[in-house]
């Protein structure tokens, strides 16, 4: 049976091998256990029950609690053919009616419903009547109140297997891993003698990196012109925020969208498919936006706050890179975050969490602070058995630290916050060190202190710095609740009293950035013309463009060029039905750009042989290997047979250029060809003295060279006859 799911996984989803969990958790399933899997954002939980859903008999319930989740998942499996639908209360009646007769029917083998359709009656009448396989419940910690998504609806689960003889078998996914949650789901949902697994939570394309500065914004804005195009989150802690920081991205031209629970449900929906549909590059956000964002393609995720606790920063960041490929996790700090913060505990009603509330908050805090992996922060977080010290992809480990002492600077801060009776803010306090002549200080008669103008030869800048470190490292406390005021620490007092020493630390970055590229190098104008195609093909089919394919799957076909369908079931994340029905407009785009910047073949035989290295499948290689030559033999033989490009390549179901490729490789690899059925006589001669002017094999400048009607398939066959046959003409 299992290898029956990995013939599915491959066929379907076009993946070659399980990700971590998810073949123990398939074979547990398929042996009738009842499941609990904790996986990460992005680990591969969908594919843990649609592929049971395909093997076993009868139509599999998904409990999912979002609307576009649903969409998403559904366009997704409909997009390879396999037999899915959702119900909730976005269909239109006679839509609804149709997929209830066709699920009584069982016509189905996933049906994805909001947890709220379990307290119809009508609709619990209906599940009697269809041949259940499995109930999957998706995103199951919203069944636990001690989850940030609490839905009372889902607690109706628990009493579906009532409704049949067998019990059905009930799995439940999630990536909330803490033990309340887990516990409540297991109770909550009644599952029976289950099998419980939790993956690691390393997502280890994500980088993580803490930023701390005092302006924000022109980081930001520098961040978002190096990474133009591509698709990133910005949250931030208020909705004030969010609609300032979204208005000045829209000032400086972005294509950015807002979202907060302040804007009409309308708007808000709008601004998240403008963003799911790439017609939006940015969302400026409040922690409102994500649940039950699938979108695999998010490069960057950038906290322009702090958030209040490790856990919404895990998920919130944990939004990027579901693909797989590499991504950002970046978080602006400066001390007013935690001023902010404060401020949002203090306001909050529920008085019985509080001092819950702030001991995650300085864990947060700590977070900003560390100069430890940053990763291994977080994963320790959640599982203290993660025992990887350093990532290397993280800005503490792919930096150098330097520390220099500040105590003197220290005590003149601290000295001058007491003399002014710890009753003022940061800005009067820098008034004071830098000894400005404010109507304001002298009223208060601040000029008359001994600190005043203490500082005065540092700038306004230096100086919040400093008094940010100050705050993050404890010396200094902010308190008050209308107005943050700075006060002096237990250890601020013993560095005044000069028993204690104070460093900063400054970072250097060691930008490890550039040797990363070489790795993942690959032609970005070719993988921008994929992504128009795909977008185009997208907006056709009203699905969302990572549905089509993910940015991974593109990139991978601009490593590896294929040529044919053989080829493209050899990419990332394309199946069988993908290949069918999208492969040839993508080969077209590809062949062409191959042909315009004449790729060698040799070349791409080496990323062949990369890929197989990676791969690292020897005799998958060998079978591959034999296909693509029996591709080329095929086109081969039909041109013997006497057909020409045209024919051949509507036989073959290929693009002429394709046919052409198939060809020329067989002529390299010493099959007979008669080039002359491929030359007009004339043109032959006009080709090599326009390649012998020019000096390079560039099939585009040689054919600008030419009378228009000379064309690409003429110049490249009358290239390879040259250098193949191994006349002399190319050199003059
Ligand atoms: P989750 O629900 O756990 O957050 P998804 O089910 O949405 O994650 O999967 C995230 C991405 O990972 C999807 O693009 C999915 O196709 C891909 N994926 C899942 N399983 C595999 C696998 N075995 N190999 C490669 N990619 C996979
Ligand atoms: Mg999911
Ligand atoms: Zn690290």
């Amino acid at each position: 049976m299992v290898e029956k799911a990995l013939v599915l996984l491959k066929k379907y989803y076009g993946y070659d091998s399980f990700r971590e969990g998810q073949k123990e958790i398939i074979e547990n399933i398929l042996n009738g256990n009842d499941v609990l899997a904790v996986m990460p954002t992005g680990g591969g939980k969908s594919i843990c029950y649609q592929i049971p859903a395909m093997i076993m008999e009868g139509t599999t319930i998904v409990i999912s609690p979002l609307i576009s989740l649903m969409k998403d998942q559904v366009d997704t499996l409909q997009q390879l053919d396999i037999p899915a639908a959702y119900i909730n209360s976005s269909l239109p009646l006679g839509e609804l009616n149709r997929i209830i007769f066709e699920a009584c029917n069982n016509k189905y083998k996933l049906l994805y419903v909001a947890p709220e359709r379990l307290d119809s009656e009508n609709f619990i009448e209906m599940l009697k009547n269809i041949k259940i396989s499995m109930i999957a419940v998706d995103e199951a910690h919203c069944v636990s109140q001690w989850g940030h998504d609490f839905r009372p609806s889902y607690l109706k689960i628990r009493e579906l297997e009532k409704l049949y003889k067998e019990k059905p078998i009930i799995s439940a996914f999630t990536a909330t891993a803490t033990p309340a949650v887990r516990e409540d789901i297991i109770n909550l949902i009644k599952l029976h003698n289950h099998f419980e697994i939790i993956t690691g939570f390393d997502r280890v394309n994500l980088k993580f990196d803490v930023v701390k500065l005092n302006k924000k914004f022109p980081y930001l804005l520098k961040y978002i012109e190096e990474n133009k195009e591509k698709s990133g989150i910005i949250y931030c802690l208020t909705r004030k925020l969010t609609d300032e920081v979204h208005n000045r991205l829209i000032t400086a031209g972005y294509k950015a969208v807002k979202y907060h629970a302040g804007l009409s449900d309308a708007e808000r929906n709008k601004n998240q498919d403008d963003f799911l549909y790439d017609n939006a590059d940015i969302i400026v956000a409040t922690n409102a936006f994500g649940m039950g964002i699938d979108k695999l393609d998010i490069r960057y995720v950038i906290h322009y706050n702090m958030p209040k606790n490790i856990e919404s920063y895990y998920q919130e960041a944990g939004r990027a890179g579901r693909d797989g490929e590499a991504s950002e996790c970046i978080l602006l700090f400066n001390p007013s975050d935690i001023v902010m913060n404060n401020f949002l505990i203090e306001s909050s009603i529920d008085e019985s969490n509080k001092s819950n509330e702030y001991a995650k908050l300085r864990e947060m805090i700590n977070y900003c602070n560390t100069d430890k992996c940053l990763r291994h922060y977080i994963i320790n977080y959640f599982d203290s058995s993660f025992n990887k010290e350093k990532c290397n992809n993280c800005s503490n480990c792919l930096s150098e630290i330097e520390s220099s002492d500040i105590t003197m600077e220290t005590q003149k801060i601290l000295s001058c916050i007491y003399r002014m009776e710890e009753r003022f803010g940061m800005n009067v306090v820098i008034d004071v060190l830098k000894g400005s002549s404010s109507q304001r200080i002298r009223m208060l008669k601040f000029d008359k202190l001994s600190t005043y103008g203490l500082m005065k030869e540092y700038s306004k800048d230096t100086l919040k710095e400093i008094i940010a470190y100050l705050i993050s490292d404890g010396y200094i406390i902010i308190s008050g609740d209308k107005y943050p005021v700075l006060k002096i620490s237990q250890t601020g007092n013993a560095v005044l009293r000069g028993k204690q020493q104070v460093t900063i630390k400054k970072v250097f970055s060691k930008n490890n950035q550039e040797d990363k590229n070489i790795l993942t190098d690959y032609p970005k104008d070719l993988f921008e013309m994929l992504r128009a195609k795909r977008k185009e093909l997208a907006h056709k089919l009203k699905v969302a463009p990572f549905i089509v394919f993910s940015d991974a799957t593109l990139k991978d076909m601009c490593v590896k060029y294929p040529l044919n369908k053989e080829d493209m079931l050899r990419i990332k994340g394309v199946g069988e039905h993908k290949a069918e029905k999208y492969g040839e407009v993508f080969i077209d785009i590809i062949s062409h750009y191959v042909n315009e910047h004449n790729i060698q073949i040799s070349k791409l035989e080496n990323h062949k042989i990369n890929d197989e290295d990676i791969n690292n499948t020897k005799t998958s290689n060998k079978t591959d290997k034999v296909k693509k030559e029996d591709t080329r033999t095929i086109s081969y033989n039909l041109y013997n047979e006497g057909k020409n490009l045209k024919e051949i390549a509507d036989i073959r179901g290929f693009s002429i250029v394709t046919i052409e490729e198939h060809l020329l490789q067989c002529a390299k690899l010493g099959f007979d060809i008669n080039f002359d059925d491929f030359i007009e006589p004339e043109h032959e001669k006009l080709i090599l003295e326009a390649f012998n002017k020019i000096g390079s094999d560039k099939l585009k400048p040689i054919k600008e060279a030419l009378p228009h009607e000379i064309t690409y398939t003429e110049i490249k066959f009358a290239l390879c006859k040259n250098k193949e046959g191994g006349h002399t003409s190319l050199q003059g």
